[in-house]
């Protein structure tokens, strides 16, 4: 007799679920980038319980048209990208079609009430099973045109990693709520592909039991100014001493990708652009609590790059932290967001030319001569 023997496909579908999705705040982010990808203008998202009964998402975006509703739980199956050859040059946020097929396999129950231009006032409810097939899809419900998905019961069906959320579970909201921050804070630093600059977004959480006590926790009204955004994030007071940055980076190409993508130039010209808090100006808070970082419009940790900017901003200020939210605006063959399942560790090719380019420049917009330009230009 073999000592191994196959795991059977229920079991290896569930595992591999528990790696796309790890916690709450990854639960809620592949649902917020599904809608920016339907093309959302409005996104609320509502929590209740702290995310242990359940989790809403709703859109105004393109909904889903009925052809595809078998096929949206399925693992591998998107509509964002045609080929491999565009792993490349993702543009969207979702590609790998394992989201929704990962939330099925994870969840007590997923619904999605969707609908489209030509259905819209009228939605279908899709109830979705474990395996991420339609279970029943014969609802009507009123709804304007767009998609509602709800979730019961993260992580249910993994016993121990259900116990482990219930015992974090402030920590888990916590981390939630800082990841909605940045998607508060994106589609206002960068115009979205499609011309969008500007994404309503409202949070909101909902106590258990019957009193069912509602809180806002974020809300912006995306109008697609960053400061705007801001503001509404942390209040006015947050932007006092803050300066714009708009930079143009000139960065050697990595010489690999170069030579993969047929490109003959040495160099490329990265953007970066958002608020930064000037030198005599800083936070005095910790400093990954205002410091959000994006690569073209996609929020990511860039533990290289804030590093970077933390020593920059400490040669001029020793007591306090800068306010942060930078996007770099860096060509899509340069990036590689496929590194961890859950796209916010993204490979940046020259990124140690990238960090010299950005140190010479900071160093440059923290001088005391430009900071009286930027502690009035904030007000
Ligand atoms: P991916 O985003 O990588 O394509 P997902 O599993 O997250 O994979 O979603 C599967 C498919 O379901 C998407 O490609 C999209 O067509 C559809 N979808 C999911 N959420 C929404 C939404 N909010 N609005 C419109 N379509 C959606
Ligand atoms: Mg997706």
């Amino acid at each position: 007799m073999p000592n191994t023997s196959a795991i059977d496909t229920n079991s290896v579908h569930r595992i591999h679920s528990g790696q796309v999705v790890l916690d709450l705040q990854g639960a809620i982010k592949e649902l917020v980038e599904n809608s920016l990808d339907a093309g959302a203008t409005a996104i609320d998202v509502r929590i209740k319980d702290n995310g242990l009964d359940s989790v809403e998402i709703s859109d105004n975006g393109s909904g889903i048209a009925e052809t595809d509703w078998e096929s949206i739980g399925l693992k591998h199956h998107t509509s964002k990208l045609p080929s491999l050859s565009d792993l490349y040059k993702v543009t969207t946020f979702g590609f790998r079609g394992e989201a929704l097929s990962a939330l099925c396999a994870l969840c007590e129950s997923v619904t999605v009430v969707t609908s489209t231009k030509e259905t819209a006032p009228m939605g279908a409810i899709i109830k979705l099973g474990r395996d991420g097939r339609v279970i029943d899809s014969s609802g009507k419900i009123a709804r304007p045109r767009g998609t509602t998905i709800t979730l019961t019961g993260l992580f249910t069906p993994l016993p121990v990693r259900r116990k482990e959320f219930e015992r974090t579970v402030k920590r888990e909201l916590t981390k939630a709520l800082t990841l909605l921050t940045a998607y508060a804070l994106v589609p206002a630093s960068v115009s979205l592909s499609d011309g969008r600059n500007g994404v309503r977004l409202r949070v909101e959480t909902i106590s258990a039991g019957k009193s069912g006590k509602r809180n806002i926790q974020l809300s912006t009204d995306g109008r697609g100014s960053l400061r705007a955004s801001v503001g509404s994030v942390w209040g006015h007071k947050a932007l006092e001493g803050v300066q714009d940055i708009n930079l143009e980076l000139d960065v050697e190409i990595d010489r690999v990708m170069a030579r993969r993508e047929g490109i003959s130039e040495t160099n490329q010209i990265i953007k970066v652009t958002g608020l930064i808090s000037s030198a005599q100006w800083g936070q005095g808070r910790s400093s990954a609590d205002r410091q959000f970082y994006f690569i073209n419009g996609r929020p990511c940790n860039l533990t290289s790059v804030a590093r970077a900017i933390n020593e920059v901003y400490k040669s001029f200020n020793t007591h306090q932290v800068p306010l942060a939210i930078l996007d770099f605006q860096i060509p899509p063959q340069s990036v590689d967001i496929n590194v961890s399942p859950d796209k916010r560790t993204i490979f940046v090719h020259s990124e140690d030319k990238l960090i010299e380019a950005l140190k010479i420049a900071l160093d440059e917009c923290f001088q005391p001569s430009r900071s009286t330009f930027a502690v009035g230009g904030a007000t």
